[in-house]
């Protein structure tokens, strides 16, 4: 059963930002309900790995990292965490 950890983005009070809140390139929301985006979250379906930052592009790096190490099998995924560990 493949793994699934979609992007959400999310206000500074922790509520949905969602798809239709359009923003600047310069992220300043063009919606009236918007108070503008403060991070971008993604949560695996395996429950073993999230992430939150500002950086979009961050967060869709490292999600499609760990979920390519899914498809990999364990052996991999240790190596990633090996080399990514801090
Ligand atoms: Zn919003
Ligand atoms: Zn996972």
């Amino acid at each position: 059963m493949p793994f699934r950890a979609p992007l959400t983005n999310h206000h500074a009070d922790g509520t949905l930002c969602p798809a239709d809140h359009k923003h600047t390139s310069s992220a300043k929301p063009l919606h009236p309900d918007c108070p503008g985006r403060a991070y971008t979250q993604a949560i695996c379906s395996c429950g073993g790995w999230d992430m939150k930052q500002f950086g979009k592009g961050y967060v869709n790096e490292c999600r499609n990292r760990h979920l390519a190490a899914h498809t990999q099998g364990p052996k991999v995924l240790r190596n990633l965490l090996r080399l990514d560990g801090s």
